[in-house]
């Protein structure tokens, strides 16, 4: 497992029995350049140097790995770390990314940026680096998803961006994704596309993985520094999975370290109401393997193959599709995968608020629930990371409806 760990993705990008590049023949020669791009920018120091300048100048790394004594003590189980994600420029994990990919345009000579938004956190991350490099930037939301995230929408034209409204199909994510992708296929000399998690045609699963997987290389020293010893147990919320990912891949190699990734439950098991595309075992109908956005993966689909509708209360994790490599650790048994509901995440949230004096973001309130949820089952010496991809600004409106 260590060794395959190191390897995945293969030449063809594939993890496993999943991944690769299912596009149509338009986008084929743009995702080889960019697949060459990323190769020669990978293999420069100089690039990783001005990476690491704006992650730690202007994003706010290295984040804190914060011992959360309150919350370890009411629960009187394991020790839990919290790696402080929320603390971040844009207050979520995203910025890494877009930072990362961000970068690779200006040395790809490019000059815009595409990028597609639902709750619009990468449409804001994406604008916010846009304006950092210089770039011109368009965001394609749905105008359903405009209606909802009006604050979001203010804040990427306040940092420059284009914000274009679409209003086809259901007038959400997947119809912003088809109109991102026809104005990539057309601009494509000028146009780089930033997606935003560990999904799509190859080379982006990966690309999107190592540009968070700073995220676990940190953990990993500030465990050391503080414990001595390697974490028990890591536990992140999987919506496209960039930030679970991020959290352990610098853990794979290491067998004794257990994963746990948390989808979203929202409001039962039956296909239409929830998010879990891993979680079978928990009783999660209508996932099967099959092709979503250019990579096969585990979709959830009807009985004819139709896309499902899904549902949860965090926009971040509301996606029929997860990244490859995520339904390849699964399948290997490498990480497991759960999912808790609704309810459970914005009870987790009022958690971690009161103890903690932290208003998680409630995706990451969904890896928080979890965890109370398994922690009287733990040993009191156990040492566990739990993942805080973000923070809870944007999530007020929710929060005050249940509260
Ligand atoms: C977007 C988002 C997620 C889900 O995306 P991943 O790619 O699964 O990490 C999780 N948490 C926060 C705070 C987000 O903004």
């Amino acid at each position: 497992m260590s060794a395959i760990a190191q390897m995945v993705p293969d030449a063809r990008g594939r993890y496993g029995r999943f991944g690769g590049r299912y596009v149509p023949e338009t986008l084929v020669a743009p995702l080889e350049d960019l697949e060459r791009a990323y190769a020669a920018a990978r293999a420069d120091s100089s690039f990783q140097a001005e990476l690491d300048s704006l992650l730690h100048h202007f994003a706010g790394r290295p984040t804190p790995l914060q011992f959360a004594e309150r919350l370890t003590a009411h629960l009187g189980g394991p020790r839990i770390y919290i790696k402080r994600e929320d603390l971040l420029h844009t207050g979520a994990h995203k910025i890494n990314n877009a930072l990362g990919q961000g970068l690779l345009v200006t040395r790809m000579g490019k000059k815009r940026i595409i990028a597609e938004t639902g709750a619009g956190q990468h449409g804001v991350a994406t604008a916010t680096v846009a304006a950092k490099l210089g770039l011109t930037c368009t965001v394609y939301m749905g105008t359903e998803d405009m209606e909802r995230q009006r604050l979001n929408v203010f804040r990427m034209r306040l940092l420059g961006a284009e914000v274009v409204g679409v209003d086809s199909g259901s007038r959400t994510l997947k119809d912003a994704i088809n109109e991102a992708m026809r104005d990539w296929v057309t601009n494509v000399e000028s146009s780089h596309y930033l997606l935003g998690s560990v999904l799509g045609a190859h080379p982006y699963p990966q690309i999107v993985r190592d540009f968070q997987k700073v995220i676990g290389e940190e953990a990993r020293k500030q465990i050391m520094r503080a414990e001595g010893r390697l974490p028990d147990r890591l536990i992140a919320c999987v919506g496209g999975g960039s930030n679970a990912i991020g959290l352990f891949h610098a853990f794979l190699p290491d067998a004794s370290v257990k994963m746990i990734g948390v989808e979203a439950g929202g409001r039962g098991t039956t296909l239409g109401e929830h998010a879990a595309r891993l979680a079978a075992s928990s009783g999660f109908t209508g996932a099967q393997p099959g092709v979503l956005q250019g990579t096969y993966t585990y979709v959830l689909q009807t009985s004819d193959g139709q896309i499902a509708t899904t549902h949860s209360v965090s926009a971040g994790l509301d996606y029929p599709g997860v990244g490859p490599e995520h339904a390849w650790l699964a399948d290997e048994g490498r990480a497991e995968y759960c999912a808790v509901s609704d309810s459970e995440a914005v009870e987790a949230a009022r958690t971690l608020a009161r103890l903690e004096g932290i208003i998680p973001a409630l995706e990451s309130a969904h890896a928080l629930a979890e965890l109370i949820r398994r922690a009287s089952r733990m040993k009191k010496d156990e040492l566990v990371i739990l993942n805080l991809s973000g923070r809870g600004d944007k999530d007020m409106d929710i929060f005050s409806r249940y509260v």
